[in-house]
This record gives structure tokens, C-alpha cells and sequence, in this order.
């Protein structure tokens, strides 16, 4: 009897995982990784509090000059979060997709120099600009190239670089994310919002 119960809980956490692993994953690695942080966790020391907030307040301001430079409209909150799957990313908050947030996994924050920063918000707003654009699908490439017009390639070509290093990722041809290198044009920092 004990033992037909057991085997029941185990086979029924055995199938929640093989469902959560189907479905959800990406949530339960975030999940888990902010359980661990704080699990860890060391008192946050004062200069590091103030670090991720001043940082966080200079994307802020990033994002509403790029914002400007791409003629965006939407409403952009900027939030530094300990995880996120996707290291940088931008997400609609309502239906109309009047309003946005772009979070920022800190960890990765802290290690952009302003060039890099803008290129990386600059990247999420492509996103954004795409969301705006019927019918423009999204893709890494096109939202490069919206923001292409407003920051340099080479703020790009560094960014990635960190990424790469950052995920232990491989990474794939730079020309597959930024298009050609243009020939003795390297800054096509144009402010305009021109579809491509
Ligand atoms: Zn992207």
C-alpha cells in the first residue's frame, strides 16, 4: 500500500517534469538561477547597488535618444534583472504595443562600455520597431538593421563578441547578424527610420 503510493508521487513528478521540460524550460533555468543567487547570496554591497543603478539609469537615457533617432513612440521601461533567458530582450506590456519593457540581465550590464550599451538597446528597439511594422517578422538580422541606422557597426561587432563570450556560445559569421561590411563606409550612423 505505502509503496503503490510512492510509486504513484514519483511517476506523477516524473511526468510534470517531462512536461515542464516540454514546455517551460527556459522558465524553470530562470527560476533556478535566481533560487540559487539568492541562495548565495552575499549582502549586495553599496557600490554595486549603486553601479547596476546608475547603469540602469544611463540605458534609460540611451533609450529615449535612440527612441527619438528611430522616431519610436512607444513607451520603453528599461529593468535590470538578475536572469533572463535571452540576456537582453524587449517584450510588448499590452495589446496595442504602446508600451514595452527591455530588461537587462545586470551581470552582462555591467560588462558593456557605452558604445556597446547602445548598440545593445539599440538592437532592442530594432525589435520594437519591428512590433510596429506590420507585417516585417522578427529576426535578429532585421533588428540590426533598424538599428544600423543609428549606431555604429563596430559598437556591433564588439557586442557580440562579449555575448559570445558571456553565453560560452560559439557564435555564427557577423555578416549573417550585421549584412555585408560596406566598403569604406564603416559608420552608417544616419539618423533616420526609413524601412530597409
Ligand atoms: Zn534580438
Amino acid at each position: 500500500m505505502e509503496q503503490g503510493r510512492r510509486h504513484r508521487i514519483r511517476h506523477r513528478i516524473q511526468a510534470e517534469l517531462l512536461r515542464l521540460r516540454r514546455h517551460r524550460i527556459l522558465w524553470i533555468r530562470a527560476a533556478l538561477v535566481s533560487a540559487f543567487v539568492l541562495l548565495n547570496a552575499v549582502p549586495v554591497s553599496r557600490d554595486l547597488f549603486d553601479t547596476v543603478t546608475l547603469r540602469t539609469e544611463r540605458a534609460a537615457e540611451i533609450v529615449n535618444q535612440l527612441r527619438a533617432a528611430l522616431h519610436i513612440d512607444s513607451d520603453v521601461q528599461v529593468a535590470a534583472v538578475l536572469y533572463h533567458p535571452l540576456v537582453f530582450s524587449v517584450e510588448p506590456l499590452d495589446k496595442a504595443r504602446d508600451h514595452f519593457v527591455l530588461s537587462m540581465e545586470i551581470n552582462f550590464l555591467l560588462k558593456l562600455d557605452d558604445e556597446e550599451l547602445y548598440a545593445a538597446l539599440a538592437h532592442e528597439l530594432g525589435h520594437v520597431w519591428v512590433y510596429k511594422h506590420f507585417p516585417f517578422l522578427q529576426t535578429e538580422r532585421l533588428a540590426n538593421s533598424i538599428a544600423l541606422r543609428v549606431v555604429p557597426r563596430e559598437s556591433f561587432e564588439s557586442l557580440y563578441m562579449k555575448l559570445w563570450t558571456y553565453e560560452r556560445a560559439a557564435g555564427v559569421p557577423m555578416d549573417d547578424l550585421l549584412g555585408p561590411k560596406e566598403n569604406g563606409n564603416s559608420t552608417n550612423a544616419v539618423l533616420s527610420a526609413a524601412p530597409p
